[in-house]
């Protein structure tokens, strides 16, 4: 064809608008409504002080609450795995790359959760993913509590089953719906009755919650839970993201520390927050995990965790055995810092864990607060609307083990001059 008799382009093709004409009008949009975000680059290791643009600052927003991604034995065991197995598992789990740096840690997760096994993940967004999406698909149902973590939101999105969101810890609209769907005739009978004959069974119900929530710190009502999911012949998943490592006997989590883990079906938990390490477990009984290792994509088609992170976690959970008060006076000064600052008139309606809430209100107030922070050196984060509801946004304090209580007072009197309602210090 000669380039005469070709059609011509397509003149809508060659007018239509670039990619980053596209997308930078999409930016401008995001950054008009004041939610435009950026990354900030921390120039060393995530302890109590960071280096933030050569400059020092107090962080109160690091997940490291153990302060374990830092301890010298879980570095340690991270620089001899890397020695022995090299830099990386380099293939899938399935194929080559499970070595073993993962069965040891997963032998010993299972331990520690006191569950029959333990299935490790690259990280607790693909492990809900996977999980959520080997248990239930079409004509099933997620029940799902509103402030759960998107990666359990994107999880029971992408198994297709139907998804019902109770209010917030509310058992009772809770029982509602597990009310509603027995009546309808949805519940499973036992879940190593799943069956890949495609023949009719009843729709399974998956209830799905947090432990400990990760905007407020607040406990889910998880014997409550627990109660109904038997009554009404409902599956339990408990994502123990944020209580792993400090909650629990050996910081088994608040499941174990309530003496629920028989009655939950599928326990979550990360390695990448309090262990301080990286990737995710899900821990249940052995039918659970052998399916996952059968169905689950998220684990199936990614490369295998690198083992220094599998051995790290491995050394952080034996730290956190060893040394329970690391945690029990990380909760105790968490308490006295939330107390602390509801007396300076600030309102914490959590105090129930390692993470505090400050109640602000309006977004730009509350963007303002963390600014002015920032500016005396202080690292907090503002959460704001979509990921709460409008008018409630807050600042959000992560408090780590190995902050120091000068560390700490420095921050109250920071803040009782930067947050709008506190009574300032005289
Ligand atoms: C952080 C978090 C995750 C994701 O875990 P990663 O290992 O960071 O991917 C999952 N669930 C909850 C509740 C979390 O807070």
């Amino acid at each position: 064809m000669t380039q005469a008799s070709s059609p011509t382009p397509s003149s809508s093709f060659s007018t239509a608008p670039g990619l980053a004409q596209l997308l930078g009008g999409e930016l401008a949009a995001i950054d008009r409504a004041g939610l435009r975000r950026a990354l900030r680059r921390i120039e060393s290791a995530q302890e109590p002080v960071v280096e933030i643009d050569g400059r020092e600052v107090l962080l109160f927003c690091s997940n490291n609450y153990l302060g374990l991604a830092n301890h010298p034995e879980v570095v340690a065991a991270a620089v001899s795995a890397t020695e022995r197995y090299g830099a990386s598992a380099v293939s899938s789990r399935l194929i080559s790359g499970h070595m073993s740096a993962h069965a040891d840690l997963e032998d010993r997760l299972a331990a520690w959760k006191r569950t029959e096994a333990a299935l490790v993940f690259s990280t607790g967004y693909q492990a809900n993913l996977g999980t959520i999406t080997s248990l239930v698909g079409r004509g099933d149902v997620v029940v799902s509590d509103e402030l759960n973590h998107a990666s359990l939101i994107d999880g029971a999105r992408l198994s297709r089953a139907d998804i019902t969101v109770f209010r917030h810890n509310d058992t009772a609209h809770l029982e509602e719906i597990l009310r509603d769907l027995d009546n309808r005739g949805a519940s499973p009978t036992a879940l190593a009755g799943s069956s890949d004959t495609g023949a009719a069974r009843r729709p399974r119900v998956l209830v799905v919650t947090e432990s400990v929530f990760s905007m407020d710190g607040d406990h889910a009502p998880l014997a409550d839970i627990a109660r109904l999911t038997e009554r009404y012949g409902a599956w339990l998943m408990v994502d123990e993201a944020h209580a792993a490592g400090v909650f629990g006997p050996a910081g088994a989590g608040l499941v174990a520390e309530l003496g629920l883990t028989d009655r939950v079906d599928v326990h979550v938990g990360t390695l990448g927050k309090a262990l301080g390490s990286f990737g995710a477990y899900v821990a249940g009984s052995r039918v659970l995990i052998d399916l996952l290792i059968n169905r689950a994509r998220a684990f199936i088609f990614t490369t295998g965790l690198p083992p220094a992170t599998a051995a790290a976690a491995q050394a952080a959970l034996e730290v956190v055995a060893r040394e329970p008060e690391r945690a029990a006076g990380l909760l105790r000064r968490a308490r006295d810092l939330g107390a602390e600052l509801g007396a300076a008139g600030l309102r914490v309606p959590h105090m129930e864990s390692q993470i505090l809430p400050i109640l602000v209100g309006e977004a730009s107030d509350t963007v303002a607060a963390a600014e002015a922070l920032l500016a005396r050196g202080i690292y907090v984060a503002a959460i704001r609307p979509p990921t709460v509801p409008a008018g409630t946004s807050r600042l959000r304090l992560s408090l780590m083990a190995t902050h120091t209580d000068e560390q700490i007072a420095r921050t109250v009197a920071a803040i009782r001059e930067c947050v709008p309602g506190a009574t300032t210090v005289r």
